[in-house]
């Protein structure tokens, strides 16, 4: 006979905080700068990473990003209704600290500006924005955004996996793309 698998304690399934993190973590992501910029200098621009990032809709082209309601981030999306995502590659993991607020990084802060947005020098991705819709979600705002414009390179991307940076590791160097 098969012995029955033992069943986990209560508290082995309760949806705390702290193992919502550890649960989800186990989702590996890419990591995302998401940025927007009141006016059309640099001073006014404002960026932070996120990986709470996904693709919506093809047709029209959408996709969100859930943002932090105590993020400085979140009330400045809300007043411009604008954003960009840069997808990061995988040697901007200094980007990555720095835009978390983790590390200084300043010299390697670099924009480029596409349809009014301000996106990182040397991503993988480039997606502009304007957002169409802001759901209030808990702790979260999740703001949907139509891309207006997008640019993507090949390349090795950063991922984040069980709260730590990531190399993706690939067989054929010539096959990063599709
Ligand atoms: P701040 O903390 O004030 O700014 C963030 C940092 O960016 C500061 O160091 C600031 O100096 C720098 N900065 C901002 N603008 C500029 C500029 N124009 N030029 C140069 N530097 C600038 N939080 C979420 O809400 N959602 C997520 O999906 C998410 N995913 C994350 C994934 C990872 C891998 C990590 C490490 C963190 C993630 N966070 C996420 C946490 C989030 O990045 C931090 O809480 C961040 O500090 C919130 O930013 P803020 O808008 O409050 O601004």
């Amino acid at each position: 006979m098969t012995p029955t698998p033992a069943q986990p304690a209560a508290a082995e399934l309760d949806p705390t905080p702290l193992r919502m993190r550890k649960a989800l973590g186990r989702f590996a992501s890419g990591v995302t700068i998401v940025t927007t910029a009141e006016g059309d200098d640099e001073e006014s621009v404002h960026g932070m990473t996120a990986n709470a990032f996904t693709s919506v809709s093809l047709d029209p082209p959408l996709v969100l990003v859930s943002i932090a309601n105590r993020a400085r981030m979140n009330a400045k999306i809300t007043e411009t209704g604008r954003y960009g995502v840069s997808i990061l590659a995988g040697h901007q993991e200094p980007l990555s600290l720095h835009f978390a607020g983790a590390a200084t990084e300043p010299d390697l802060v670099r924009f480029t500006w596409r349809k009014g947005v301000p996106l990182l020098d040397g991503a993988l991705v480039h997606l502009s924005c304007s957002v169409t819709a802001s759901h209030p979600a808990g702790d979260h705002t999740l703001h949907v955004g139509q891309v207006e414009e997008l640019w993507f390179d090949d390349g090795r991307p950063l991922l984040f996996y069980t709260g730590s940076f990531r190399a993706l590791e690939l067989q054929d160097d010539e096959n990063w793309g599709f």
